[in-house]
């Protein structure tokens, strides 16, 4: 998966995350990381980040229509989560023998996710590295 899919990928996730806990409907970032696969500290990282950590709590009889529809989808999102660590792309880089590795890209570190929860490559093929690595030659799509 290249860098830039990835890191929208994690983006939604953190939006909807945040969404969420601010409107608490988790207590804290750890039920939501536990809840939804997440790592922990991904998530109370993307929550220390959040300039006002104020919660607004509403109940679920005076949420509008909006906010209801709006806390489905964030939740839609974040179980979504479950499904890309299941079914992660292929890695591609190209094999000795022309074919193409069929292993999973990596799911990165958490210290990673600001590249993108998802690697580009399997571990074989340096998705375990801590930085971008693209060689100028190598196409950018698959
Ligand atoms: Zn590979």
């Amino acid at each position: 998966m290249r860098v830039e899919e990835s890191r929208e990928l994690t983006a939604r996730l953190e939006k909807a995350a945040i969404y969420l806990l601010k409107l608490d409907r988790y207590r804290k970032p750890d039920d939501l990381a536990r809840r939804f696969g997440l790592p922990l500290p991904v998530v109370r990282y993307w929550w220390r980040n959040v300039e006002d950590q104020n919660k607004k709590p509403i109940a679920d009889s005076e949420l509008s229509p909006k906010q209801a529809k709006a806390i489905r989808k964030a939740n839609q999102v974040l179980e979504s989560w479950e499904k890309v660590k299941r079914y992660r792309p292929a890695c591609g880089a190209k094999l000795a023998n022309g074919r193409k590795c069929k292993h999973s890209v990596v799911i990165r570190q958490p210290e990673g996710w600001s590249m993108g929860a998802l690697a580009e490559r399997c571990r074989m093929h340096g998705g375990m590295a801590r930085r971008v690595i693209r060689k100028k030659d190598e196409p950018e799509e698959e």
